[in-house]
């Protein structure tokens, strides 16, 4: 067969990228560790660590220690060499940060809004504070790789519509369309649950696991789902949609028109349902207080748990078995390395993560409920703007297929 120049600049192009992976995954690393782990010569891996650098994507950064000889010289990826943008929408606010190569953000700004807001008019303020970040902070167009979006709502991946946010009003919401349009940049929408899944494993990989669910809790209840490494979507984008699992057939009604969803079981709205309900029947002077006052809020209630409220408590180890059954299913369907935990509602986990696990201990099979690890994440909004800006820079990193 013979191979034809295109054929050859596809190769160099795979090379070069492959190397800029193990630098980025390996590095600080010696120009000989490369040759050894791809099977280059020295001088094709000198060539290319050249064309790195002098792409300003990798940088000499020390020596290794001497097995004799002359001390090779280090390499590590320059984590300023470019970045993406990520934006996170809310109801009432947008944050847009700028994020180097590594993952870390250099800046984010937070900008409330006064809702009903119409996509057009969001997006224009969102490309706003991006060129303000941009021209702050000194990075030249052409080192931007695009936009990380991640919104709440049934995102088509490939399209990048928006096809339906109930918490954010929108439907059939071109979000990848109209940024593109605006900023000629590449654009990837992503749910916001996923975007967060995606975060999370970034700084999870290294730990080497594959298989990674990340659960929200508080207004919603929404699940990222990473197998072998990549985010799972499903045929239309809609897997994930956890918080609309059936935990009880004869339940309480949902906002999706069925019973029994998991979301009416563990969100805040069980929560408050729930009070109401207890408080109604004299259960807890506190919580009946709240009650008649208007004063019933997921905030109060997590403050009367706090203060040793009996029933708020009770409320939250019932929250947890609902919450530990949708994990029992998501651990006997995926048998994943870990699950994380994440959202508002974890605030209260003190009150509903021994429930979880046990109800996880009961019911799942053992093999798999042994071998998962379950943990909380109380951080901020940092990690979803990460996934959202990672799933870019993934992209740029990519091996590529053709030329
Ligand atoms: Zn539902």
């Amino acid at each position: 067969m013979r191979v034809t120049k295109a054929d050859r600049k596809l190769m160099r192009a795979m090379n070069n990228r492959q190397i800029l992976q193990l630098i980025r995954q390996y590095g600080p690393i010696a120009r000989p560790d490369l040759a050894f782990q791809t099977g280059l010569g020295l001088s094709t891996i000198s060539i290319i660590v050249a064309e790195l650098i002098q792409a300003e994507l990798v940088r000499e950064v020390g020596e290794a220690e001497s097995t004799g000889g002359r001390r090779p010289s280090l390499l590590d990826l320059n984590p300023n060499a470019r970045y993406a943008f990520a934006m996170k929408v809310a109801p009432d606010r947008f944050w847009v940060s700028l994020v180097d190569l590594k993952g870390k953000p250099r800046a984010t700004v937070e900008v409330p809004l006064i809702p009903p807001v119409p996509w057009d008019d969001l997006a224009q303020m969102a490309v706003k504070q991006m060129e303000t970040l941009r021209t702050k902070h000194r990075v030249a167009k052409r080192w931007i790789l695009g936009i990380g979006v991640s919104t709440s709502g049934l995102i088509d991946p490939h399209t990048g519509v928006c096809r339906s946010s109930p918490l954010l009003g929108w439907n059939e919401v071109p979000v990848r369309e109209t940024l593109e349009r605006m900023t000629r940049l590449d654009v990837l929408v992503e749910n916001d649950v996923n975007a967060y899944a995606f975060g999370m494993w970034a700084q999870e990989n290294e730990g080497g696991r594959r298989n990674l669910i990340c659960i929200t809790t508080g207004p919603g209840v929404g699940a990222g789902i990473i197998l072998e490494g990549k985010l799972y979507h499903g045929s239309q984008g809609g897997a994930g949609e956890f918080g609309h699992t059936t935990i009880d057939l004869h339940g309480p009604p949902c906002k999706c028109g069925r019973r029994g969803c998991l979301e009416v079981l563990a969100s805040d709205q069980f929560l408050l349902a729930r009070a109401t309900d207890l408080a109604g029947m004299g259960r807890s002077a506190r919580l009946l207080g709240l009650v008649k006052e208007g004063q019933l809020t997921p905030a109060s209630f997590y403050k009367a748990a706090q203060a040793g409220d009996e029933v708020a408590r009770l409320i939250y180890r019932e929250l947890g078995e609902h919450l530990g059954c949708g994990l029992v299913n998501l651990i006997n369907l995926f048998n994943p390395d870990k699950i994380i935990l994440g959202g508002e509602g974890v605030v209260a986990a003190p009150f509903f993560m021994d429930t979880v696990r046990q109800t996880v201990k009961n019911y799942a099979f053992p093999h798999l409920a042994d071998s998962v690890e379950i943990v909380v994440d109380d951080g901020g909004e940092e990690v979803w703007l990460q996934g959202a800006a990672l799933l870019v820079v993934e992209q740029f990193f990519q091996i590529p297929a053709s030329t």
